[in-house]
């Protein structure tokens, strides 16, 4: 648990308990998990049910509701933990930490009391968000004026919902969903659309392709069919025609998790090259007493503990908001992140020479990983258009 920024027993007992979870359940079976062909044969029910028993599964429930109440700032260092050991374990386990922090504040009273007491209990309970659609990728995330093409039309008493999304985190395999749904169609993505409140098997609601992914694959990616759904006015999180700020008040800290989770691939990479470079020799010394080398695995420390002190700075004014928080940060951590692991993974591979594309050592797995999040969670160039709006003001045909 090197860097961790550790300010009390408490914190540190959950880390000992996550790395511990890691190191028994993860790290074992990681690689041959990740050979098999079939996408959901990647997938591992019997680990989400390890990480129930250890409590890590619902961490970030409050007390009331069985969980350990854990902050932000914590929950980022248990998804880096995780992420050591796999990366798409950890990204089943952030979508879920997140989703319940930000189902405790925007669900209402009757919603909370009908839906986390059973989310609770389930050993398999996993929590999933739909945005991304085949035909809307980046503009949910630089607020370009369009509407999402998966749309509500009222009815009495609710909604019917038709439409698709894709790519969705944990989208075959949760129990619970929060859908972004166009609901006033001559309006954009940000001004028009609701969020609703989904459990797995709703009539109408239907699971298809589950993506076969190039890295991450411990995590499995679905599409959402949506058929005619039927969804009652209850189910309908915030306000309708304000899903955008449901997201943007109650889940500040989205981006700094995974950027804590593409932290915790860099900080394996960065073990890894460090451990290549003792054991092999060359030019009659090991790697590591030759000078570029020793000075690359000290710039990529510097990478990995810079952007690490940026995702917990995000985290802890997250929750502190009245401190500085700003909208930057809620754009840029995971960028950071997501570039320092990709040089980090190139470096490594280099540092291993021809046996870092070798599968057997390792490190090509990592860093088919490490390719995950320059993509997910917003393409990195369009979290840069994001903070540049937040900085400067959108440009004038942004509806924002
Ligand atoms: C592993 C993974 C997990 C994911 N999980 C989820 C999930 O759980 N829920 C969910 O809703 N989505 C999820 N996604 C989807 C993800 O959010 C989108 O892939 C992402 O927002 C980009 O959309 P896109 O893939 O359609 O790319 P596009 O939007 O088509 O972008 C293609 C390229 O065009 C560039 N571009 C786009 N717009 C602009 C612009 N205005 N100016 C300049 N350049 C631009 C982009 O930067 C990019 O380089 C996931 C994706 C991945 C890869």
């Amino acid at each position: 648990m090197e860097n961790t920024f550790i300010i009390d027993d408490d914190q540190r007992a959950i880390l000992e308990t996550v790395a511990r979870f890691v190191k028994d359940e993860v790290t074992p079976r990681a690689a041959l998990l990740d050979a098999n062909v079939d996408p959901e044969q990647c997938f591992s029910w019997d680990l989400v049910e390890k990480a129930h028993e250890v409590g890590i599964r619902t961490m970030t429930l409050a007390e009331k509701w069985g969980g350990l109440a854990v902050d932000s700032l914590t929950t980022a260092m248990v998804v880096e933990e995780l992420a050591k050991g796999d990366m798409g374990v950890s990204v089943v386990m952030a979508q879920t930490f997140k989703i319940a922090q930000l189902m405790q504040k925007a669900l209402n009273a009757e919603q909370q009391a009908r839906i986390l007491p059973g989310f609770a209990k389930d050993p398999r309970g996993l929590l999933a968000i739909g945005m991304s659609e085949p035909g809307n990728g980046s503009d949910k995330h630089t607020s370009h004026p369009v509407p999402f093409r998966t749309s509500a039309d009222k009815t009495p008493g609710g909604w019917i919902i038709n439409g698709m999304k894709h790519f969705i985190s944990n989208g075959n395999r949760a129990s619970h969903y929060l859908v972004m749904v166009q609901t006033d169609k001559a309006r954009t993505m940000a001004d028009g659309a609701t969020v609703f409140l989904l459990e797995r098997d709703h009539p109408g609601f239907t699971i298809g392709r589950v993506h076969d992914k190039m890295g991450e694959r411990l995590a499995n990616n679905a599409e959402l069919v949506f058929q005619d759904c039927f969804v009652p006015d209850e189910d309908v999180v915030g306000k309708v025609d304000q899903g955008s700020n449901v997201f943007a008040e109650f889940s500040p800290q989205s981006n700094a998790y995974a950027g804590a989770t593409i932290l915790g691939v860099a900080v394996a990479l960065h073990r890894k090259a460090i451990e290549w470079a003792r054991l092999r020799v060359q030019g009659g010394k090991p790697l590591i007493e030759h000078d570029g080398i020793r000075a690359q695995l000290a710039e990529m420390r510097m990478l990995i503990d810079a952007s690490r002190s940026y995702v917990h700075r995000a985290c802890w004014l997250a929750e502190h908001r009245e401190q500085g928080w700003d909208k930057t940060l809620g754009a840029l951590p995971k960028a950071m992140a997501s570039q320092a692991a990709w040089k980090i993974a190139t470096w490594c591979m280099e540092i291993h020479g021809g046996h870092g594309y070798m599968k057997e050592f390792g490190v090509e797995k990592l860093v088919r990983d490490a390719a995950a999040f320059l993509h997910s969670d917003g393409v990195n160039r369009t979290l840069f258009l994001k903070a540049a709006n937040s900085m400067f003001g959108p440009l004038p045909n942004f509806n924002r």
